[in-house]
């Protein structure tokens, strides 16, 4: 029997607002323990929370690049349960009346395009952190940090609609591509900005019905996400071939076994007695709001990605891998600018560019924090494009110009690097190469056509790589025929 996965992703997406969601303390990750606290934070009897209008206005960005509908009215509801991290005893979010419905992703790949459905995304605050030390009974100790409690949060549920765990690989990271881009989280995954819980069931091949599904959590990373579906799946195949069922239940992914195993089964699931949170008032948003940042949305990657392919006739892999980030699209758009030549100016970023950033280990928030001004590589692509320098001589002035930041003309002007498209001095240099070269000539002459080759590697090097290849190609074959 064949058996179809069913994936649907659970996405938790931390904003990036100064303050927290409903008080003022900072959401500064990394200060010291309980120190971004108050009392409404920390849960307080008495105190009241306050809604933070930036959060809201982060939430309706990313539920418009997600195409999802903003319902007017939407309202805080009270999850209950006890954790030390939870001190209020509850979790504000929301329930039956989420901010934003029925939006979608579409995934590109190969030409074609999957549109994935986005069921809800509702805001909520985060929990604090509990910090576990010692492993011996004797000298196990827990802490719990607040910094994290009240960071608002929105939660993107997606609909069942992927198939595979590479889909569902795919699908989290153009996620956080647009969450990202429009400038709503950081997309740290190490520091927690994004979380992923996924959901997979199987059916039988054809089947509509969907079958009974897992619950996967602790996935915080797209490989994770990618190797526990492989994982459940896998598991959850053995079963449905022995005849056994599948049971409803929470599992976490242990990425060192390679495995899932239980966390909780639908008996023990929590009964979170939600009810509207009586000291928020109901979340209502206008028109006029929704309108005003619709149009502070930037340009979302993949209307980005067409037009790279349309205006700069980028190949796809390029124009993919140039829109990944926001940073690095702009880095390109004013190389290209510079350069007059998109093709070429994404071949120099994605090949000089990219493993210059990875060496460096640079971190590229902002595209001037890539070294090398974009005007100037885009100048030292068009002085190759125009043939002022050859292609080699253009990889040493680029790592020239990236170590010093120089322009790169002054370079080539003052270490004499321009190209020669003279004739006479190359064919001067093509004379002593021959003559030097007698026994190579003589066998070129009888057939060894191959060695053209070795005679255009000697007349670059005789010219200090700055002879022009195509020109030095043509005058040595009229040479090399004769005797
Ligand atoms: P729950 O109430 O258990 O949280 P939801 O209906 O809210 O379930 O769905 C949670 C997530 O699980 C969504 O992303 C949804 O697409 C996905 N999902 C729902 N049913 C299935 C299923 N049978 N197989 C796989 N994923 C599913
Ligand atoms: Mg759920
Ligand atoms: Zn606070």
């Amino acid at each position: 029997m064949q058996y179809e996965p069913v994936i649907g992703l659970e996405v938790h997406c931390q904003l990036l607002t100064e303050s927290k969601i409903f008080c003022g303390c900072s959401t500064r990750f990394g200060n010291p323990s309980n120190t971004n606290v108050c009392p409404v934070c920390i849960g307080m009897p008495g105190t009241l929370p306050v809604l933070n209008r930036r959060a809201v206005e982060f939430a309706l960005r990313a539920a418009l690049a997600l195409d999802c509908e903003i319902e007017p009215v939407s309202v805080f509801a009270r999850k209950n349960y006890f954790y030390p991290d939870l001190p209020k005893g509850y979790q504000i979010s929301m329930y039956d009346r989420p901010l934003a419905v029925r939006g979608h992703l579409d995934l590109e790949a190969g030409g074609r395009t999957r549109r994935i459905g986005i069921t809800r995304i509702h805001m909520e605050e985060d929990a604090g952190k509990l910090l576990h030390e010692g492993f011996a009974d004797s000298d196990r100790k827990s802490h719990v940090d607040y910094n994290r409690s009240g960071v608002p949060l929105i939660e993107i549920v997606s609909e069942p609609d992927l198939r595979t765990p590479e889909e569902a690989h795919a699908y989290y990271s153009a996620l956080r591509a647009i969450l990202v881009y429009i400038g709503v989280t950081d997309g740290n995954m190490e520091e927690g900005s994004l979380r992923c819980d996924a959901n997979v069931s199987l059916r039988p091949a054809g089947q509509q019905a969907f079958g009974t599904k897992a619950e996967l959590k602790n996935l915080n990373s797209f490989k994770f996400v990618q190797h526990a579906l492989e994982h459940e799946i896998e598991r959850q195949t053995d079963l449905l071939s022995r005849g056994e069922k599948v049971a409803q239940e929470t599992r976490l992914y242990d990425p060192a076994e390679g495995r899932t195993y239980p966390m909780r089964s639908k008996e023990e699931a929590h009964d979170y007695r939600y009810f509207p949170e009586p000291d928020l008032l109901p979340l209502r948003v206008d028109r006029a709001w929704i309108e005003d940042v619709r149009r502070q949305l930037p340009e979302l990657p993949a209307a980005r990605r067409r037009r790279f392919a349309e205006k700069w006739g980028l190949k796809e892999q390029s124009a993919q891998v140039l829109t990944a980030s926001r940073p690095l699209a702009d880095y390109f758009e004013a190389t290209a600018t510079a350069a007059g030549d998109g093709q070429a100016a994404a071949n120099w970023i994605e090949t000089e560019i990219l493993r210059k950033i990875k060496e460096d280990r640079i971190e590229v928030r902002d595209s001037a924090d890539i070294p090398l001004a974009p005007e100037r590589l885009g100048r030292l692509v068009k002085m190759v494009r125009d043939g002022a320098i050859s292609g080699k001589i253009a990889k040493d002035v680029f790592e020239t110009i990236y170590a010093t930041g120089k322009d790169p003309d002054e370079v080539v002007r003052e270490q004499g690097l321009a190209q020669v498209t003279d004739e006479g001095p190359i064919r001067e240099a093509i004379e002593k190469v021959v003559a030097e070269n007698a026994s190579q000539h003589a066998r070129y002459r009888s057939g060894k056509s191959a060695l053209l080759g070795f005679f255009v590697g000697k007349v670059l090097q005789a010219t200090g790589k700055k002879a022009n290849p195509a020109l030095v190609n043509r005058l040595l074959k009229e040479r090399l025929d004769r005797p």
